[in-house]
């Protein structure tokens, strides 16, 4: 099966906006609370949906590093949970995989790119618009993983 499909969650939208960030004093400006919590556990509905076999996480080294929810103490956990909290996904034994998990970002970029993945195709930037900013935090790591694979951005954001 092949899908592409959009899950609108305004509520992270809305918490990226908070004002009060006293509570999060030693995380990045860019933390969301429960972010990717919050896409795992929309990923383990739809697998539950479907029926899948895996869910597959894209996050490397440097997000473990700084979000807890990206910690394998976190996937340990979660693992039972939807086993737990899905008869299907239990019955099944879906799998949350993390392919990228000890790689930092450069590698995660040298890797791609001797894999030929579209990297023109892909979105670092914490904006919205068709195009990448070049200024947020996001636009900045892109550049810095990008110029420490030695592999040339196809969007140029440097
Ligand atoms: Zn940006």
């Amino acid at each position: 099966m092949e899908e592409h499909r959009v899950f609108e969650i305004p509520q992270l939208k809305e918490a990226g906006d908070m004002k009060d960030r006293r509570n999060f004093r030693d995380l990045p400006p860019t933390y969301i609370p429960m972010r990717n919590g919050i896409f795992y556990s929309v990923a383990a509905s739809y697998a539950e949906e479907v029926g899948a076999d895996y869910i597959i996480g894209g996050h490397n080294r440097e997000d473990v590093e700084v979000f807890p929810d990206t910690s394998p103490a976190f996937f340990e956990s979660f693992q039972k949970a939807i086993w737990a909290g899905s008869r299907l996904l239990g019955e099944r034994r879906t799998t949350v995989l993390r392919p990228l998990q000890l790689k930092s970002k450069a590698e995660v970029v040298s890797l791609a790119a001797g894999l030929g993945v579209p990297l023109e195709r892909t979105w670092s930037c914490y904006r919205e618009g068709s195009r990448h900013c070049g200024e947020c935090e996001g636009c900045r790591k892109r550049a810095k993983a990008f110029s420490e694979a030695g592999v040339s951005d196809p969007l140029r954001l440097a």
